[in-house]
């Protein structure tokens, strides 16, 4: 069967014999990749302009909606998936990090947008800052998709959560893909891709998918493009220097080899948790995925007095891990990808022993499946006792189920052998002692993208040394490409273009939709608390009228807080204090600021939902006269669970002012407003 590539909105054949794709277990044919014959510069320039354009219209909040239900889309029909996967040579295990893992990808983006995300194209960045000594000039950034296309060329081992952990951050930001995934699992990807197309979900030219050669699609590369890669350091920077994309403003992500380390701790001895906690970790790094994985533990970093302890009790671990055939129920490890990956894994083997001694080799009788038909490996273990002059194991990537075995002294030199490395994607350390902790981590930290700590406290809920979580940074400094994928919200910066916007109160309140301090307000007869939340406009405001705080108040609020600090009740108590008399409570201020500002009467306010910020400028005394500003400052399209009502959040700029105009409080209420009908217009 012959992949059909999809650009430019059809599926379109390769014209040659192409790359035949075989099963990595029974050694059969599965597919045939080929892209002879497309135009690629075509498709890059149709994803350019109408992907650009319909996804970049899209509010972020509707891009997150989207990958919500593009995920429960693929959800339903996941075992399709599996059945493929097992090809790959993947167990189910493995699979479902891929598959699964991949749409959870999609989730938790999904759930950043909808919680922390406007509901606009655009996105303001950070706070507004007052750029001229009146307050006319102000300056603020917006980040909006970046004009252009993003390529991303994956590696074999995660043909579908590598293919959408990028989708899920380049299609929030609102940038068009297309996707290149590696030659020899590529029928996988096809098959997740092509219900995605299938499913109607997406706007014409959001994502675009080639299987085969990348031909002279690089090559075509232009400003504003991006091209994020996933696979050796060796094409990474071939393709890094290629003329299109050094010489033109094409953003290069790189996500290359590494040789993660997991680090024992030097109080982990057999008996305690942290040592069985330890083989466990390296065992199923080891194992998993064959050990095709960019996060795998290749070295593995033991207090010297250990090293008899550690081989003797990984390798009876090692001896209880099944190999064979991913659709049997016993088999814990599958075979490598293929017969060509098999072979490199091999040379690497063979360059390891010439530094270092191969001191296991796990080599059993496979479960249903041959080692004639399939590309399967049994666990290998290699030992270096001299790991500071023998470097071959800080060198050498065999991207399948081996490892080198090293000994330490002290906690410098664990971080030091950790950091021979050259820049890993990430770095355990399995201790319960933290004082090692702290002292290694740090130490480790500018070689490595994330530091992994497993010990008693966490082990339940932990999620491993090798699984990048979508919040939390992917990626890793020098060898490991200098790349960051996902980590939240920072994953869709590297789609987006940052301006800096200057102009007056008024001006950037009409471009962020924000209302900035100096904007012109909107007093109305009506109460703003009796609009719903469609008729809210920002600049909405409300002057309320004074209120004189007394000894009483102050004495009051205490009572019924029972907040007795010494400044509101022992005038005898302030010498050397801030404060000339027993002040009124922060609290107090604001809550009678509520008092002044709110509408008693029912409407379409549903409830208080929070308060961002509060500062207190200035002391409130007994006879200070206080007054409020309401001023309606951002609308948030998003309700809350419960009772059905539909509702959007609005934040409410409160400033509280004295009788001398001195304001002496700034906060942001946010209040739970009703909508009159679900879908309100931009
Ligand atoms: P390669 O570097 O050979 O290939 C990676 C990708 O690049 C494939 O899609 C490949 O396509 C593509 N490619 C190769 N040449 C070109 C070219 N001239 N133009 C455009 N695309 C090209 O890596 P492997 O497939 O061998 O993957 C294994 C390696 O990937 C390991 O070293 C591993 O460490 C690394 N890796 C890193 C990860 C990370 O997150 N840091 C994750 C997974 C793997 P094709 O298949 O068609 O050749």
């Amino acid at each position: 069967m012959k992949l059909k590539n999809y650009i430019h909105g059809e599926w379109i054949e390769g014209n040659s014999e192409g790359t035949k794709l075989y099963n990595s277990v029974s050694g059969e044919q599965v597919a045939i990749a080929d892209t002879s014959g497309l135009n690629l510069a075509d498709a890059l320039n149709y994803g350019r302009d109408l992907g650009y354009k319909n996804l970049s219209s899209m509010t972020f909040y509707d891009r997150g909606q989207m990958l919500k239900n593009l995920a429960l889309y693929l959800l339903e029909r996941k075992k399709k998936y599996y059945d493929i996967s097992y090809k790959t040579g993947a167990t189910h295990a493995d699979s479902w990090v891929d598959i699964e893992g991949g749409f959870g990808t999609f989730f938790t983006y999904s759930g950043l947008a909808k919680k922390m995300l406007p509901n606009t194209p655009f996105w303001v960045d950070g706070d507004t800052q007052k750029l001229s000594a009146n307050g006319t000039l102000l300056g603020t950034h917006i980040l909006t998709p970046s004009e252009g296309i993003s390529v991303q060329i994956n590696a074999y081992n995660f043909p579908v959560w590598g293919m959408l952990e990028k989708l899920s951050t380049s299609l929030l930001a609102g940038v068009p893909s297309l996707v290149k995934p590696a030659t020899p699992t590529s029928y996988l990807s096809h098959a997740v891709f092509e219900d995605m197309i299938e499913s109607g979900i997406l706007p014409e030219g959001a994502i675009q998918l080639i299987c085969g050669s990348a031909g002279n699609l690089l090559e075509n590369m232009q400003d504003g493009d991006s091209v994020l890669f996933t696979g050796s350091a060796s094409t990474g920077k071939k393709l890094k220097s290629m003329p299109s994309i050094s010489k033109n403003a094409v953003r290069f992500n790189m996500e290359a080899d590494s040789l993660n380390c997991s680090i024992l701790g030097l109080d982990a001895k057999p008996g305690t948790p942290e040592f069985d906690l330890f083989i466990k970790e390296v065992r199923n790094e080891m194992t998993t995925k064959a050990g095709q994985k960019c996060t795998a533990i290749r070295r593995i970093i033991v207090p010297e007095n250990l090293i008899g302890d550690v081989k003797n009790s990984l390798t009876k671990s090692l001896d209880q891990v099944k190999i064979g055939n991913p659709l049997s129920r016993e088999t814990r490890m599958g075979a490598l990808a293929g017969k060509d990956q098999y072979k490199e894994v091999l040379e690497k083997i063979e360059l390891l022993k010439t530094e270092t001694e191969l001191i296991y080799d796990g080599k059993q009788d496979l479960i249903d499946a041959d080692y004639e038909n399939g590309a399967f490996m049994s666990p290998k273990l290699f030992l270096n006792d001299s790991p500071f002059t023998k470097n071959i194991s800080h060198n050498v990537e065999a991207f399948g189920p081996v490892s080198t075995l090293m000994p330490y002294k002290d906690a410098d030199e664990a971080a030091a052998l950790a950091k021979r490395g050259k820049g890993s994607l990430v770095g355990s350390i399995i201790s319960h002692d933290n004082d090692f902790i702290a002292k290694t981590a740090w130490k480790m930290g500018t070689t490595h993208g994330r530091i992994y700590v497993l010990n008693r406290d966490n082990a339940k809920e932990s999620t491993g040394h090798g699984s990048p979580l979508p919040t939390m940074m992917h990626g890793g400094p020098g060898r490991a490409g200098g790349g960051e994928e996902m980590g939240g919200l920072n994953g869709l910066h590297f789609f987006l273009q940052k301006t800096a916007i200057q102009g007056s109160p008024d001006v950037l309140t009409a471009i962020t939709k924000i209302y900035q301090t100096g904007a012109e307000k909107k007093y109305a007869d009506l109460h703003p608390f009796q609009k719903f939340f469609e008729d809210v406009e920002i600049g909405d405001a409300l002057e309320t009228a004074g209120r004189t705080v007394t000894e009483a108040d102050i004495v009051n609020f205490g009572n019924v807080s029972w907040d007795h600090f010494y400044a509101h009740t022992d005038a005898t108590s302030l010498t050397g204090t801030i404060f000339d008399k027993t002040v009124a409570h922060g609290y107090f201020i604001l809550s009678a600021a509520a008092g002044l500002f709110v509408s008693g009467k029912k409407g379409p306010v549903i409830a208080n939902y929070g308060l961002e910020n509060c500062s207190f400028f200035k002391p409130v005394y007994a006879g200070d006269t206080i007054t409020v500003y309401l001023t309606a400052k951002e609308k948030v399209n998003k309700g809350v669970k419960g009772r059905n009502i539909p509702s959007g959040v609005v934040k409410w700029l409160v400033e509280v002012i004295n009788q001398r105009d001195e304001v002496v409080c700034v906060a942001t209420i946010l209040t739970l407003v009703a909508k009159k009908s679900v879908f309100i217009p931009l």
